[in-house]
């Protein structure tokens, strides 16, 4: 649960026939921008659900839209920056007369900095990431009096669903605001996302991804994750889940993936850094020869599969010797791939007030070497896998160039010419690859 980009919608929208800057007579029209992780993806496709029941169509342009929603995420601050870019292009269309309202959602609208926000660009509606359902009174739906929102349902009918199976965090990781901006852990019950997984399924979605800030921390009614995992991928033709804390992750578990064929072969396990004095600072609860035992019993256990991870450079008191066991971190567990951030102070963590920060150009130097140490040993790993036939599953169809985006059931990222829709599986000989993605060559018949 890494990413802070603005990811792409995972609900396919209602396909407009006017031209782009034209708004359709008597129809409302919405946009929603989604910010941050595959949690905020999530959210945004129940938003999505609501605004089309509400009789709303769905745009991709600002300049189209009555309603603008900013699902947004509060994870470093370079997120905050680049909402307060949107917010100010959406007060210019609102002058101009274009957009009507603005709703500002997710992570910043549960944190305190957004009734600022709301005061300096006259948001019309702010929600936090607990109260999501209020949206519907909003946009004229009948009142929600859910407060579960787990419960609320999910995406449906398209090839690929995330799931929540958990809210919020009950750790107090010393840099993080999510536990201020979504609360403590809330559990979904084993009974209730089952239902949700074969309807999906049912309804022809092919991928399930179980999602939660510390996705394996699951436990209800005297079961734990593994038990979940097991009937989940009892239940799907593929899936997968994350985000996972090491703290949680039982060997069992890292057993089952192994041994069931639908579970995707990639393990994301956040270690943050190698050295056991930040992992103390950072409030991480485990030492670094605890996660490389992990990764041993991982790698033993699905010798095909993938492992990322998350790291971060420059958190306040990272002396270079604590850098340097991080960079031995990289090299003994051969990550296929990290999610490398440079530490951003977020009010009212602890980090934030702590003295001992780290400059600008060592974090700098610091990420590179990360990055590079990351790179080198995913650019030998993805060179294992030239020459091996594959079975991908493609996620993103063609693009102009004709090569759809797919992934391998050791959860590797592909390129592939195929006319294939997303959904569908193709086999293809792996031709060459990079650091970061295999390359396929045609596919087989
Ligand atoms: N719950 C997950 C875990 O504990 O590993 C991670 C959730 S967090 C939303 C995603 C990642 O953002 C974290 O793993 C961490 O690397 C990064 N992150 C969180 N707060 C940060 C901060 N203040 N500065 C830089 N990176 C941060
Ligand atoms: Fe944040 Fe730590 Fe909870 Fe992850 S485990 S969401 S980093 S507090």
């Amino acid at each position: 649960m890494s990413e802070t980009v603005e990811t792409p919608r995972t609900v396919t929208p209602v396909q407009l026939s006017r031209k782009p800057g034209s708004k359709a007579r008597g129809a409302r029209t919405a946009c929603i921008r989604t910010f941050g992780c595959q949690m905020n993806v999530h959210d945004s496709d129940r938003m999505r659900r609501m605004i089309l029941d509400a009789g709303y169509a769905e745009v991709q342009s600002y300049e189209e839209a009555d309603l603008v929603i900013l699902n947004t995420c509060y994870v470093r601050e370079n997120a905050v920056d680049r909402v307060r870019g949107h917010l100010g292009e959406l007060n210019r269309l609102r002058r101009e007369g274009r957009v009507k309202k603005v709703a500002l959602t997710g992570c910043i609208g549960a944190s305190s900095e957004s009734e600022e926000l709301q005061r300096q660009y006259g948001i019309d509606l702010v929600l936090g990431t607990h109260n999501t359902y209020e949206l519907a009174e909003f946009v004229g739906l009948p009142t929600m009096r859910e407060t579960y929102t787990p419960d609320l349902p999910g995406t449906e009918g398209d090839h690929s669903a995330f799931i929540t199976i958990m809210t919020g965090c009950n750790y107090q990781c010393s840099y993080c605001i999510v536990p201020t901006v979504r609360g403590r852990m809330v559990c979904r019950p084993m009974e209730n996302v089952l239902r949700e997984v074969e309807r999906l399924v049912e309804s022809g979605t092919g991928y399930v991804t179980l999602l939660g800030q510390t996705v394996d921390a699951w436990r209800h009614g005297g079961k734990r994750f593994c038990d979940l995992l097991e009937r989940v991928a009892d239940a799907a033709p593929r899936m997968w889940f994350t985000t996972s804390h090491p703290s949680n992750m039982e060997d069992r578990t890292l057993r089952l993936i192994g041994d069931r064929e639908t579970i995707v072969k990639r393990l994301h396990l956040p270690v943050q850094s190698g050295s056991d004095r930040m992992l103390e600072v950072m409030h991480r609860g485990y030492k670094s020869e605890r996660y490389r035992r992990k990764i041993e019993v991982f790698r033993e256990a699905v010798p095909e599969g993938t492992l990322s991870t998350d790291f971060i450079v420059g958190h306040p008191k990272e002396t270079e010797e604590d850098h340097q066991q991080t960079l031995k971190l990289v090299e003994d567990c051969a990550f296929d791939s990290a999610y490398i951030f440079k530490f951003s102070p977020r009010k009212g963590t602890e980090a934030a007030e702590l003295r001992d920060t780290v400059s600008a150009d060592v974090v700098q130097r610091r990420f590179l070497e990360v990055l590079r140490a990351v790179e080198q040993n995913a650019f030998t790993g993805n060179q294992r896998k030239v020459g091996s036939v594959e079975e991908i599953y493609v996620r993103h169809g063609s693009t102009e160039d004709g090569k759809a985006i797919g992934e391998t059931w050791s959860g590797h990222a592909v390129h592939v010419r195929t006319d294939a829709r997303p959904g569908e599986y193709v086999k293809a000989r792996i031709e060459s690859a990079g650091p970061h993605v295999l390359y396929a060559g045609d596919p087989q018949v």
